[in-house]
């Protein structure tokens, strides 16, 4: 894929910068690790700086001072997970009962919320979506639409795919007029329920995105989410690039890459990272067991990463143990270099015909 800012090699991996950086990095070393595009949540820039600071800094890309790849989300996800949780939090909890909801109100118009920073009120529809977006000039850009929950009535679930088709038709409508070299992304919806999704498909396929998004809940196993997927990739147009939000974690790319996945963005590989969580071919190794406190070896004796080159896994252990900033940095550092990498294997095994 070619962008204003950059060349993406696909499939790929998306790091998740949401404020602006990855948690732990400085742009300047995602930049060198091989990262090619980085995804951040216009939710956050809202709250803080705001947006109108990042313009008048020059843009998100001025801002960060670096020329690579951004991608940002409309917002909505932030809103309605914050309100929601994750599915894991929302199955976690008895009978799927609602926690407090910072969401004051859900309409045609967008939906009015507290900012969990000041509890000021705040109205996101798909024209302030797309107007935050425009102050931050991200290179692709997602249009305003709902997440609902996992546990919803099918009645509910096509009455929200239905909203959410309208506010990314009036999103586009408003990126459209106003294209500043962006592209946007149309996002796929229906939630587990491959009807809705296949309708979904349908109805955003007509309309002139850039690229398809697939979005919403991806259902609570890998099944699930391979059979989402199966039933939705290829009612998508061939010629344009498809992103599979927040999904990334290994188990997952190894399904939703053969499937046609052209990229997808997760903060599980940083997250990973921070509690001591780091990837290897042989699968994650936990920084902190015992195991590894007198350990001379390298994470990883082949990785080319700074942290593998210079720090044994004893001298990281000690700093995870002695709660270390810097530890954070460098699990985090080779966490990153090993999604590039694995990504860059994937593609070889893709032009090798073995995927
Ligand atoms: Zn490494």
């Amino acid at each position: 894929m070619t962008t204003p800012h950059g060349i993406i090699d696909t499939p790929n991996f998306v790091g998740v910068g949401t404020n602006g950086t990855l948690k732990a990095l400085d742009n300047a070393t995602v930049q060198k690790l091989g990262l090619q595009l980085m995804f951040c949540n216009t939710y956050h820039l809202m709250i803080q700086p705001g947006t109108e600071v990042v313009r008048k800094m020059g843009g998100l890309h001025c801002f960060i001072n670096r020329s690579m790849p951004l991608i940002t989300d409309s917002g909505g996800f932030q809103v309605f997970s914050l309100c929601h949780g994750s599915v894991a939090a929302e199955l976690k909890r008895s009978g799927g009962k609602a926690r407090e909801s910072h969401v004051l109100r859900i309409d045609e118009e967008g939906v009015l919320f507290r900012s969990y920073r000041d509890g000021n009120k705040m109205l996101l529809t798909p024209e302030s979506s797309i107007a935050a977006q425009k102050d931050l000039g991200a290179d692709i850009i997602i249009p305003f639409d709902e997440l609902p929950p996992y546990h919803i009535t099918f009645e509910d679930l096509k009455h929200s795919l239905e909203r959410t088709h309208r506010w990314e038709k009036r999103s586009l409508d408003a990126h459209r007029a106003q294209p500043n070299n962006q592209a946007m992304y149309g996002v796929i919806h229906g939630g587990p329920v491959l009807s809705l999704r296949e309708e979904s498909c349908c109805v955003l396929r007509e309309l002139p995105f850039d690229g398809f998004a697939i979005g919403g809940s991806m259902g609570k196993t890998k099944e699930e989410m391979r059979s989402i997927l199966q039933s939705t990739l290829p009612l998508l147009p061939k010629e344009k690039p498809n992103h599979l939000l927040g999904i990334g974690d290994l188990a997952s790319i190894g399904i939703a890459i053969p499937l046609g996945i052209d990229t997808l963005d997760s903060s599980y590989p940083t997250r990973a990272a921070r509690h001591g969580l780091l990837l290897t071919s042989q699968g994650p190794i936990k920084v902190e067991k015992a195991e590894y406190k007198e350990s001379l070896h390298p994470i990883e004796f082949d990785c080319d990463c700074t942290t593998c080159q210079q720090y044994s896994l004893g001298y990281l252990h000690h700093l995870f143990k002695a709660h270390e900033t810097v530890g954070l940095t460098l699990a985090t550092l080779h966490n990153v270099r090993f999604m590039v990498k694995y990504m860059a294997t994937l593609r070889k095994n893709i032009l090798e015909d073995k995927i």
